[in-house]
């Protein structure tokens, strides 16, 4: 069988809009998706496109009064604050509702293709909606489309899905979907609940068996640090839970150029992440592996270049950081943006860190993290907390 890795895109998902002045702003999957066709990358892989998820789908996750409710909003363009619609985060708009069942038919896509077998990895990098809760709208997210996507596994039979959210925000919507499931491991790494959005994601909140897993960083970490954290939780939780099928989400706000968060991450640590959890899918998931994208708001510096960065790995050509951005690329950003585009791939950084096996320093904040999320799970997962 040949194996192929499979791009869900549609135009159309650019028309989840929050309108003018919102962080989200759908340039970001535009510039993305244009620089990956101009360097080639999409020459790799299988584009395809998607339908919007069906109302019998949404409802996997979502209650049928919050599906009414997004319709409504959709149709007439009025706020539902009881919902979430209608605020500063969440703005009502005409066409909400198509423009996010589209998002989630998209993980959907994604999804259907690795668990049937047609495609070994798939990527949507319009996804990622993690905030949204089963009856409200919340952090710019409508439907979850990774929760959905994972609920869509688990009636097809799967029994071990493990989702990996590196986000600088913690995946609150995916985790409470799967709360008190445990076929279903959710593991989020995030800038620390005392200082960010959505306030969630304490390494106190472990699920019913240890299945939800949280890594609160402190404001200021960089990649160094980020990747140690990453390889003292992530593999060995992996390893131990066995999944049959691995969910991530990537959204590149950790990265020190985005307004609305404090981690310090560069593209090269991004890229090592997304190198790292490629090699894990493979390793721990039989090489299942359904990626979305998810925040992301310097739309210009940062998300076109990780998220290309993330194609090209999922496709199994990683791109080289010292790759130069074409020069069509430059000026198509230049004419929507105007902006002055990055001249290349890379932040300049070469992402090294000293692995957790050799010690930690209980003064550390990054190490405290660590151990408190250690500490937390792992003895209910039959590992040690010490290194
Ligand atoms: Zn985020
Ligand atoms: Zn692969």
């Amino acid at each position: 069988m040949s194996r192929s890795v499979r791009v869900v895109w549609d135009d159309a998902l650019t028309s989840y809009d929050f309108g003018p002045g919102h962080p989200l702003a759908p340039v970001r999957v535009e510039l993305t998706m244009a620089l990956a066709r101009e360097l080639g990358v999409l020459d790799a892989v299988e584009v395809t496109g998607c339908a919007p998820a069906t109302d019998d789908e949404l409802a996997l996750v979502h209650t049928r009064d919050y599906i009414e409710a997004v319709r409504r909003v959709s149709a007439t363009g009025r706020p539902d604050l009881f919902h979430g619609l209608g605020t500063e985060d969440n703005p009502a708009f005409t066409g909400v509702h198509e423009a996010s069942a589209l998002i989630t038919g998209a993980s959907l896509a994604a999804a259907r293709a690795v668990w049937t077998g047609e495609a070994e990895h798939a990527v949507n990098v319009a996804g990622g909606l993690h905030h949204a809760m089963p009856s409200a709208a919340s952090g710019f997210c409508v439907y979850n489309d990774p929760a959905v996507a994972i609920a869509w596994l688990l009636a097809q039979g799967a029994t071990r899905v493990a989702y990996v959210d590196v986000d600088v925000h913690h995946g609150d919507g995916v985790q409470a979907a799967f709360y008190d499931d445990p076929r279903v491991l959710t593991v989020s790494l995030h800038e620390s609940p005392q200082t960010l959005f959505p306030g969630t994601g304490f390494p106190g909140e472990t699920g019913a068996e240890g299945t939800a897993v949280n890594v609160a960083l402190p404001a200021g970490c960089g990649d160094g640090g980020w990747l140690r954290a990453f390889h003292a939780v992530v593999p060995p939780l992996l390893r131990e839970f066995a999944p049959e099928i691995l969910v991530t989400q990537h959204g590149c706000d950790s990265h020190a150029l985005d307004p609305l968060a404090h981690l310090m991450l560069s593209l090269d640590g991004q890229r090592a992440a997304y190198a790292a959890l490629h090699e894990l899918a493979h390793e721990t998931a039989g090489g299942r592996w359904v990626v979305t994208g998810g925040g992301g708001y310097e739309l210009v510096q940062v998300v076109p270049r990780a998220w290309t960065h993330l194609i090209s790995e999922v496709a199994g050509r990683p791109l080289d950081p010292a790759t130069a951005t074409p020069p069509e690329w430059r000026r198509m950003t230049k004419e929507r943006t105007g902006q002055t585009a990055p001249l290349t791939l890379t932040d300049g950084r070469k992402p090294e860190f000293a692995d957790f096996s050799a010690g930690y320093d209980p003064a550390d904040p990054i190490d405290r993290a660590v151990m408190a999320t250690r500490k937390a799970v792992f003895p209910l997962h039959g590992l040690d907390p010490l290194p």
